[in-house]
């Protein structure tokens, strides 16, 4: 989608401190990240939500689950605790309307979220 923000991320039309690359997968820092380890994990391909990204082929969802856990890994967050998130619709606070996975760690947190 040429007006998607995510997309232009995925083929470098935009800068992004990538983390972690995958043949179907990037994972890049959040630019307003909201604890000492916050990464988006995104499929290449476009989806705009948890929803559309359910009912892909072939794998692709695990593709990015597993993505997300290997960037935890990384991270040295996988030990301590992380959160994988999935914002999905604008009234669960999503904003930018490519399905991405927030994982965030390194910090303590509290359930329920705001
Ligand atoms: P959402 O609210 O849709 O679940 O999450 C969108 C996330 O994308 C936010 O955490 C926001 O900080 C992040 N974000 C928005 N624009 C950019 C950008 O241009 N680059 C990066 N790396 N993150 C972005
Ligand atoms: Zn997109």
């Amino acid at each position: 989608m040429s007006d998607c923000l995510f997309c232009k991320i995925v083929a470098k039309e935009i800068p992004a401190t990538v983390v972690h690359e995958t043949a179907r997968t990037l994972a890049f820092r959040d630019v307003n990240p909201q604890a000492p380890t916050h990464v988006l994990v995104v499929p290449k391909g476009h989806y705009a939500d948890a929803a559309e990204l359910a009912q892909a082929d072939d794998g692709l969802a695990d593709d990015v689950l597993k993505a997300a856990h290997a960037v935890a890994v990384q991270e040295g967050v996988a030990e301590t605790g992380y959160r994988v998130v999935f914002n999905t619709g604008a009234g669960a606070g999503q904003t930018v309307f490519h399905v991405h996975a927030h994982v965030l760690g390194g910090r303590t947190m509290t359930w329920p979220p705001g």
